[in-house]
């Protein structure tokens, strides 16, 4: 079979090129490249996104930090600007898989990829950011939160792109964090993790948003837990009191997330270690990851649920966040 391979210089050039299914486009191109070899995805063209100067880079505009689709990861957390702003998110994306994954994946094929265990999509949730796409049906603006439908699946049309990652600048009665749980080794994906933002009026808490990753198909909304902490003081020792509880009433952890060679699941849909129903949920309409066969990769999969030995128990949290919920009633160490 021939593929074609483009290398558009304009978000327009790129949008006229992926005009239809058969099309993807590529930021990094370490998804594609997985997930091509396991026959999971498909396409005749691939329209990389990588020239696109506009994509590229963070930039401070207003009351918003922008960051460009085609930014790898590793370039977000050491950007400058970013790190004086916002240094809790600069340190969750230094925190990403290992560095070669951070040399080469991108916020934008991050987010389109729609993985549950990912950690921008939680923390920026938790932020209340949007993305900026443009498609055939031209421009749109679209919350972070709303972005995925299930695992691997988003709401993105067909040739549409994702450009820009909107990010609003924490004012100074704003607070946030991101907490990333991974029992086994510090380069993988979360266990379970939890991002935050929170409006203080001095001491008292007037905002709360929680999202947590990995414990759900998408990132998922604590709004109830988030509402528990309006009111209170932020050095309230009881302030968790009922939090957990809270939470755990939305959240739907697989009980061997990282701790078995699989990761059969509840969720319908998968992730690179493996399916959990066989759906692998992951062609939209819109061909995000659009698979040929769903159900193949169960085919070749058999579900291992051998408990691996976790070595290292200890909780490894990304080390400059102020751990101001922590729901497991540590205290981030
Ligand atoms: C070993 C390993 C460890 C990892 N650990 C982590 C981790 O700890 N935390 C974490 O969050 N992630 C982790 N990842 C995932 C990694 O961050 C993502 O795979 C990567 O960010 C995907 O980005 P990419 O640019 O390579 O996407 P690509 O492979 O280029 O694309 C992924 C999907 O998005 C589409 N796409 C790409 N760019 C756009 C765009 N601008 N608009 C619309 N659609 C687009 C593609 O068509 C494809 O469907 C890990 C991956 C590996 C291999």
């Amino acid at each position: 079979m021939r593929v074609e391979f483009l290398v558009p210089r304009t978000v327009e050039e790129a949008v006229a090129v992926l005009g239809d299914d058969d099309a993807l486009p590529i930021g990094g191109g370490i998804a594609v490249a997985l997930l091509s070899n396991l026959d999971l995805v498909w396409a005749t063209r691939l329209v990389a996104l990588g020239r696109i100067p506009e994509l590229r880079g963070v930039r401070v505009r207003d009351d918003n930090i922008v960051l460009g689709a085609t930014t790898p990861h590793g370039v977000i957390a050491d950007d400058p600007v970013l790190r004086a702003e916002l240094p809790e998110l600069a340190a969750m994306f230094g925190h990403i898989g290992n560095v070669r994954v951070r040399a080469w994946g991108t916020v934008g094929g991050n987010l389109a990829l729609a993985e549950p265990s990912q950690d921008p999509p939680v923390l920026l949730a938790a932020l209340g950011a949007e993305l900026l796409t443009m498609g055939p049906a031209g421009i749109r603006r679209l919350p972070v939160a709303e972005l995925s439908e299930g695992p691997m699946t988003t709401v993105l049309a067909t040739g549409e792109l994702i450009t820009h990652v909107v990010v609003p600048r924490l004012g100074s009665d704003e607070r946030c964090a991101y907490l990333k749980f991974l029992p086994k080794t510090a380069d993988d994906y979360a266990t379970v993790s939890a991002g935050v933002r929170l409006r203080l009026d001095g001491q008292t808490i007037i905002e709360a948003r929680i999202f947590c990753g990995s414990v759900g198909p998408i990132p998922v909304d604590c709004a109830a837990a988030a509402e528990l902490l309006v009111g209170r003081s932020s050095d309230d020792e009881n302030v968790l009191a009922g939090l957990a509880e809270a939470v755990a009433e939305v959240v739907t952890p697989r009980s061997d997330h990282r701790g078995v060679r699989s990761t059969s699941g509840r969720w319908p849909g998968c992730s690179y270690g493996g399916p959990s129903d066989g759906r692998c949920g992951g062609a939209d309409a819109g061909g995000r990851c659009g698979q040929r066969e769903p159900g193949r990769l169960s085919d070749r999969v058999t579900a291992d649920e051998t408990p691996l030995e976790v070595r290292d128990p200890a909780p490894r949290l990304i080390p400059n966040c102020v751990p101001q919920i922590d729901t497991r009633g540590a205290n981030g160490d």
